[in-house]
């Protein structure tokens, strides 16, 4: 994406300096961040920044539905800028969240076909590949 503010502003966004660094930064770190990782990763570059402004950043991001939170851990909430449907699969060794493809379309069978269905989420759990490989 070239320009992320002219993104944040067809979605309804103000792009302020610190909204399209923090977009910026879900684009391209796509570990599925926590408000305290991506704080204190753009914290050098923008003195200003609090970690309140990250949460209601974020807030405001998932409310215009160009990212989401994720929580996979009760304690901790993740956020996603990728909008398009995936799973989810976290280690509990390395604490990584790894995206899947998943077709969500065939996963749903005529159980819900008078739901109205407002999220998607799938999750799984265990021990990734590398995490595998080092034991
Ligand atoms: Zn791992
Ligand atoms: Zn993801």
């Amino acid at each position: 994406m070239n320009n992320v503010g002219e993104f944040l502003k067809t979605n309804g966004i103000k792009p302020s300096y610190q909204r399209i660094k923090i977009y910026e930064y879900l684009m391209n770190n796509r570990e599925h961040p926590t408000v305290e990782g991506i704080y204190s990763a753009l914290n050098g570059q923008i003195p200003t920044l609090s970690k309140t402004t990250v949460y209601n950043t974020l807030k405001i991001f998932i409310d215009k539905g160009i990212a989401m939170a994720i929580t996979i851990d009760e304690n901790e909430s993740r956020f996603d800028a990728q909008m398009d449907m995936h799973g989810h699969f976290k280690c509990e060794h390395c604490h990584k969240i790894y995206d899947f493809k998943v077709n969500f379309e065939n996963a749903l069978e005529d159980e819900l076909d008078d739901f109205e269905i407002l999220d998607q989420q799938m999750f799984f759990y265990g021990i990734c590949k590398h995490c595998r490989e080092k034991s």
